[in-house]
């Protein structure tokens, strides 16, 4: 018997998924069996990804990180988004003793004093309630775009987190931005108003500012840190190669 290799399985996958259409690549990952989730953000790339699962009925959980931290124009857009597709999406909250530690430890604020405190403040608020949103998941879908940043521009369609040991599935990684607002425009997708106002990329609202113009997509995304250190431990591989450059 041939022994399963996941790693060299994703890579044929993803060979796959690059000649199908956005809702082949979905139905054909929520039928690969197990559990598929998709965690969203709520920015325009995971607002693509939730109309087609809501549109096509989908067999695929949907997750979205309530870090306490949102901007309110995102918080209000979990609900509308529920309400256009007649879909329910999970929220996940860092727990309570985790944030006192936190601030006991760093202060509320203090991710911008260092970048240790500032991953202290995302594995709190983020990568914790992520793995409770991936618990028992066999297949995790992400909004992640090569476009968005010189970290991502490797993404694959599929690859192995050998960490959470489960398949990460990137249905969008070759959309441009163009094409993901062409989508949204000719299907009505709701989005968050704060794109509009110079906010390609949103997170945590006290770590998000607006880019100028010029400026990559992910510019805005704690900003006084420098490019390498500008992921926030969601997406290991990425950050894995960042470090690594
Ligand atoms: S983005 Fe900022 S506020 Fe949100 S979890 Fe990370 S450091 Fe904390």
């Amino acid at each position: 018997m041939t022994a399963i290799n996941p790693i060299e399985d994703a890579a044929q996958l993803s060979a796959t998924l690059a000649g199908l259409d956005l809702a082949g690549r979905l139905s054909l990952v929520a039928g690969l069996g197990g559990r598929a989730v998709f965690t969203t953000s709520l920015g325009i790339e995971d607002q693509v990804i939730a109309a087609e699962i809501g549109t096509h009925r989908l067999p695929i959980e949907i997750a979205t990180l309530e870090t306490g931290r949102l901007f309110p124009e995102t918080v209000a857009l979990i609900s509308e988004t529920e309400t256009q597709y007649d879909i329910a999406i999970k929220r996940f909250h860092p727990e309570q003793a985790d944030i006192d530690a936190y601030a006991e430890k760093y202060g509320l604020n203090g991710f911008y004093e260092s970048v240790e405190a500032r991953h202290a403040c995302c594995g709190v608020r983020k990568v914790k309630p992520l793995a409770r949103a991936l618990s028992g998941a066999a297949v995790w879908i992400t909004g992640l775009r090569r476009g968005q940043s010189s970290n991502r521009a490797e993404t694959p369609f599929a690859e192995y987190d050998t960490e959470r040991h489960l398949l990460k599935i990137n249905p969008l990684a070759d959309w441009d931005i163009e094409a993901i607002r062409a989508f949204v425009e000719a299907n009505g997708v709701p989005v968050n108003p704060l794109h509009e106002r110079g906010y390609p990329s949103i997170g945590c609202e006290p770590c998000t500012r607006a880019i100028k113009p010029g400026e990559p997509e992910r510019a805005g995304r704690w900003w006084w840190e420098n490019d390498e250190t500008r992921e926030c431990g969601l997406h290991v591989a990425e950050e894995a190669a960042a470090a690594a450059q």
